[in-house]
């Protein structure tokens, strides 16, 4: 008997898990035009499964609609080919729904052609724990450390590149069983594909190992975390990079200037989408190579934004290279919001022309309750995100906070854990 092929579809939705459903591969025209449908409450499903109360309930439908430009089609020796989509979830009229989160990005991005002009260019570097290795002793960039991860690594890059994703660094990293990977810089909407598609394909290589990728944000609450870093620049109508100014302090053009200082400004805020589980506020502590205040630096770690290096003399390559990274995000978080989130956040720096401030460098906030109150209080995140996804975001999020009471910080990493 032949086995019949099945496709995917999903998305990354608010609790950043890869969700969505399947078909026969033999109707998928037929899908790339009507999609899957959805409870709109699909996309509140909690970060550990549950069904949360949510503003719809169990009525209404919407469409997941697969885009054709994102197949993944990995096929692996002796096992199901991975083959999925990742998709627009639409209302019944067609209408993009306002509370995809691809939309989401979508909107954001949209906006920033529209007020300047410009696309984003932008990569996910991300890290994770392999469970292929043994966690003692610990062997951070060691190149036996690299060793024994065994075929892992090299199978997921392959995986990568056959899925339209252009792998640009594997290695082993700080944290006990710690490993990163990093993908090239890609425009707009598709960057934040990419990272979906690499964790999913993180998650199938190991699986047919027999192990398990975890991006959880930290192992244990004394660990060492597994940061989601976001490297960031803009191209404009010509292709031209905007961020670099040579004569300016840490070479950084005003827009540039404007752009991190409006990013810098909503942090606290903004932490609520980009770091969004009890255990990021573990990661987010002294001492871990993570963020601990809403701060700008070159060249330097510990900030929340860091002004990435370039090197060389010709003038051009410099700005081609010059990006900026951000720090306080993990994989709790929908890549689609956190892109979003941080475009509107530095839209709003250039529309009102905000100046970095060095000094005044406000702590993060220290748990996802203190960050949710942040987002409540902002007034641009309404605009942002709409008053609708705003309110069922903050209640999302505060039922996960609800769920995991009573519990120890260890206990909380280990509920995280075992499903990110
Ligand atoms: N693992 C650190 C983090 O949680 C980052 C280490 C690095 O800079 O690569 O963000
Ligand atoms: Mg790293």
């Amino acid at each position: 008997m032949e086995r019949e092929q099945i496709v995917f579809v999903g998305t990354s939705d608010l609790s950043g898990h890869f969700r969505g459903k399947s078909f026969p591969a033999a109707d998928l025209s037929a899908r790339l035009r009507r999609g899957v449908g959805l409870a709109p409450t699909n996309i509140f499903l909690s970060a550990f499964g549950n069904i949360q109360m949510t503003t719809f309930g169990t009525s209404g439908e919407v469409f997941l609609i697969p885009d054709a430009s994102t197949r993944v089609f990995v096929p692996f020796d002796g096992s199901a080919t991975e083959y999925f989509y990742l998709g627009d979830i639409v209302t019944l009229d067609g209408a993009p729904w306002d509370f995809c989160p691809r939309q989401v990005l979508r909107r954001a991005l949209h906006r920033l052609e529209q007020d300047t002009g410009l696309r984003l260019l932008a990569t996910f570097e991300q890290e994770f724990t392999y469970s292929g290795v043994a966690a003692h002793p610990p062997q951070p960039y060691e190149l036996d450390g690299y060793r024994r991860q065994g075929l892992f690594g090299e199978a997921l890059l392959a995986a990568m590149r056959q899925a339209g994703v252009i792998p640009d660094s594997f290695l082993c990293e700080y944290a006990p069983r710690q490993f990163e990977v990093t993908t090239a810089p890609a425009i707009g909407l598709r960057a934040a594909d990419d990272a979906v598609i690499t964790r999913e394909l993180a998650q199938a290589v190991a699986f047919r190992f027999g192990h398990r990728v975890s991006l959880a944000p930290i192992p244990e609450p004394n660990g060492t975390g597994n940061g989601t870093h976001i490297h960031w620049s803009f191209r404009d109508r010509s292709d031209q990079p905007v961020l670099y100014d040579a004569q300016r302090q840490w070479q950084l053009s005003q827009l540039g200037n404007q752009f991190i200082a409006g990013i810098a400004h909503h942090m606290p805020a903004l932490c609520a989408l980009t770091a969004p589980s009890l255990a990021s506020y573990y990661r987010l502590r002294p001492n871990r190579w993570a963020p601990t205040r809403a701060d700008v630096a070159p060249l330097d770690r510990g900030a929340a934004l860091r002004i990435c290096p370039v090197t060389g003399d010709d003038p051009l390559q410099r700005a081609r290279q010059f990006n900026i990274e951000y720090r306080v995000a993990d994989a709790t978080a929908s890549p689609y919001l956190t892109l979003a989130i941080l475009v509107q956040a530095g839209l709003d720096g250039v529309r009102h022309q905000r100046q970095i401030e060095p000094t005044a460098a406000p702590a993060l906030p220290d748990s996802l309750g203190a960050a949710l109150e942040c987002l409540e209080a902002s007034e641009a995140a309404v605009e942002w995100l709409g008053a609708d996804l705003l309110a069922a975001y903050l209640q999302f999020k505060r039922a996960e906070i609800q769920g995991l009471d009573n519990l120890s910080e260890t206990e909380i990493c280990r509920r995280y854990a075992e499903v990110y």
